[in-house]
């Protein structure tokens, strides 16, 4: 086994966890059908609605959040039903091919990578539409670290037609300033392995009321994912399937460590972490990707001629961390700096030092 000498994620999910999540990732593990599991589960699910700042009910499943992506598309929607896709990245464009794989034709609106959505481009798409039944948002696109104004466009939305918002929250939630009942969202999907500070591997759906009489008539396939399923076993504090058992144990500690902070003590430390970074970028020379940056994310543009994908391979090889190449069109052109989650100042200081040093390298050569 090849050891690396330290391992520091700077990474947009997977992040790093905090001991006790990692201590409870290995406790014996519950049966999930156990007053036990049901009373971890049940916290697990209100922390939630509180990290949504949600009334609503919040379904869980055992999946990443491409499928709380998935699971939105199949409860929502019928065939030949519109659907209004705003891109403004990688997973905006995700959205859409959801849809396109049952069969469904989506308007999609897009924007340049790395600006954000614009609200009247929202309400001229729905005036051209207007049988639109869902728009789907993302509030941070991770593959461009942009920021999205959910309370704008959600307003946008209401102003101009009676379709349910749904919003990708994956990168964003318990990181980055989200208020889903105040804002007017619909449904917010999330996953464990970013703001949430778990592993990889469980879904979250919060869905308000409007959006669940969608439910009741949605007629595209589903099984794994049915939302009334889950929604059924809610009152015994159950999934209807077995869920990944260690991990609702290491997000009840997540959890509980994340109310201690408090949601705004987390917001603010993601921007304080952010703030850090874009310091540090300008004072390198280098330009921030994103017009208009999130503070989950910083994306940062390298020098024309560096290849950005060689160097983060040689950062992971030679010092064991790991930072987040671009997607795409920005492969190797950007490099992706975290500071969602778990991830700390001097996790941060341990990447500069490595990318400086190879970047004097570079322009030494
Ligand atoms: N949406 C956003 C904004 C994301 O950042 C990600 C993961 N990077 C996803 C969706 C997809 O999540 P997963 O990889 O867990 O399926």
């Amino acid at each position: 086994m090849t050891k690396t000498k330290q391992n520091i994620m700077l990474t947009p999910g997977p992040t790093p966890l905090p001991p006790e999540v990692l201590a409870a990732l290995s406790r014996p593990i519950l049966h999930h059908r156990t007053e036990a599991f049901g009373e971890m589960f049940q916290f697990v699910l209100d922390a939630m609605q509180r990290a949504y700042m949600t009334k609503n009910r919040v379904l869980m499943a055992s999946a990443s959040g491409t499928g709380a992506m998935e699971s939105a598309v199949v409860n929502l929607l019928s065939p030949g039903d519109e659907a209004l896709v705003y891109s403004t990245g990688a997973f905006g464009d995700r959205f859409a091919a959801i849809l396109k794989a049952y069969g469904l034709s989506p308007v999609v609106i897009s924007e340049e990578w790395g600006h954000a959505a614009k609200a009247e481009k929202i309400s001229d798409a729905l005036k051209r539409h207007p049988k639109t039944k869902v728009v789907f948002l993302q509030h941070t696109d991770t593959s461009t670290g942009v920021l999205n104004d959910i309370k704008d466009l959600a307003a946008a939305v209401h102003a101009n037609s009676q379709a349910v918002i749904v919003v990708d929250a994956v990168s964003s939630l318990a990181a980055e300033e989200f208020r889903m009942d105040e804002w007017g969202v619909d449904v917010t999907l999330t996953a464990s392995q970013k703001g949430l500070m778990n592993a990889p591997g469980l879904a979250f759906a919060a869905i308000s009321e409007r959006a669940w009489t969608l439910v009741q008539s949605a007629r595209l396939p589903k099984f794994y994912f049915d939302w009334k399923t889950y929604d059924r076993s809610l009152k015994a504090r159950e999934t209807p399937y077995t869920p990944a058992v260690a991990m609702v144990a290491a997000q009840a500690e997540a959890l509980k460590l994340i109310e201690k902070i408090g949601l705004e003590g987390m917001w603010k430390r993601t921007a304080e972490l952010a703030d850090y970074t874009r310091t540090w970028a300008r004072k390198n020379g280098l330009a921030i990707f994103a017009k208009d940056p999130a503070h989950i994310l910083t994306g940062v543009r390298l020098p024309e001629g560096v290849d950005g994908s060689a160097m983060l391979a040689e950062i992971l090889r030679e010092e064991g961390i790991s930072i987040a190449d671009g997607q795409l069109s920005l492969k190797g052109k950007i490099v992706r700096i975290a500071h969602m989650g778990y991830i700390s100042r001097a996790d941060l200081d341990a990447g500069f030092v490595a990318l400086e040093k190879r970047l004097a390298e570079v322009q030494a050569a």
